[in-house]
């Protein structure tokens, strides 16, 4: 029987771990079969507090499991299958069996949508990216497009338009469905266009971003534009399927449900969540990191009031 089990081991997990195993709790890491989360797909991480000449995702997470490892985590590399929060202890089961906990922090992550084109996938981290507040900066006064209607794709275009000299989004359709203050922010932005109707259907470029082929719905006829950059805005997918039913969600997001200064607690008692499994809003490493190390203390706490 495990006090705590963390599923997961992004920054929000692997610091959920350093802090609940040096907080004594016997701590057990359901680590994913693709362990590290979103920064394994990530080259260089240079936001991440600490690198002063930056760092490369997959080894900063390397660093970070390591320090986990130090305290005495046990670490299963597998995926959680099932979990049962209906009764205590809390169970969770992966290929191999059940593992039993006083506590649980779901720490599953989100990932980043893409179209699915061949060569996007083969120009990811050259190019292609789903986060400008992560890479925006290298593409510095070079022009870039933005695919997505949604309130992401308002903010990264925005927040590309201070660094980039020219941002278009391409958007699917005549309307976006972003909210109101958003578009007239973007369409008020002298440096951002809008091709309206219109899919991104492949991306250019050998060993990096040269341009996209954009397709517009209406004609069917395609043109290429030169651009740098491909920003993906087009949503994320947070990883709860196997959580549902168990606990409260919202469009695929766990639910917090602070109470008695746990900030991190979820409908279910003794069940807390952190990172992007549940902030839709901030998706950063650090926050991430932030929302583990909370959720941990938040564990601690209720274990030491309900163990
Ligand atoms: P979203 O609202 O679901 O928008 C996704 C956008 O991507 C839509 O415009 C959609 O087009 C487009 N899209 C989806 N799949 C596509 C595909 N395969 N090809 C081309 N386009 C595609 O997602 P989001 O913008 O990430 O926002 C998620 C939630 O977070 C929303 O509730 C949003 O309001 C919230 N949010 C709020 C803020 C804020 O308040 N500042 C900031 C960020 C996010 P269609 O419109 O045609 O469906």
């Amino acid at each position: 029987m495990h006090d705590v089990i963390i599923i997961g081991s992004g920054p929000a997990g692997l610091t959920a771990a350093i802090y609940a195993t040096r907080a004594a709790l016997k701590t057990l890491v359901i680590a994913g079969t693709t362990a590290g989360g979103q920064l394994m797909i990530t080259t260089d991480v240079e936001n991440y507090p600490g690198f002063p000449n930056g760092v490369q995702g997959p080894e900063l997470m390397e660093l970070w499991r390591k320090q986990a490892e130090r305290f005495k985590a046990d670490v299963v590399d597998d995926n959680v299958t099932k979990v049962d929060f209906t009764k205590r202890p809390l169970t969770v089961w992966t290929s191999d069996g059940s593992h039993e906990g006083r506590s649980v922090i779901i720490a599953t992550g989100a990932n980043a949508k893409y179209l699915g084109l061949p060569n996007e996938e083969r120009l990811k981290g050259r190019g292609v990216s789903a986060c400008s507040t992560c890479d925006g900066f290298f593409f510095k006064s070079m022009d870039v497009v933005v695919v997505g209607g949604g309130d992401t794709a308002m903010e990264e275009a925005l927040y590309l338009s201070k660094l980039c000299k020219t941002v278009t989004v391409v958007h699917r359709r005549e309307t976006f469905r972003a909210s109101k203050i958003m578009q007239d922010r973007l369409l008020r932005t002298p440096n951002i266009k809008v091709i309206w109707d219109s899919e991104v259907v492949d991306v250019l470029g050998e060993s990096k971003v040269e341009g996209v082929r954009i397709k517009t719905a209406k004609t069917g006829k395609t043109s290429d534009l030169k651009v740098q950059g491909l920003f993906l805005a087009i949503g994320h997918e947070p990883a709860t399927e196997v959580f549902q039913g168990q606990l409260k969600l919202e469009r695929g997001y766990i639910v917090l449900q602070p109470h008695d200064g746990l900030s991190t607690a979820t409908s279910v008692a003794g069940v807390f969540a952190a990172g992007d499994v549940h902030d839709f809003r901030y998706r950063q490493a650090v926050t991430a990191a932030g929302f583990g190390s909370m959720a941990a203390l938040d564990a601690e706490r209720w274990l030491q009031s309900h163990g």
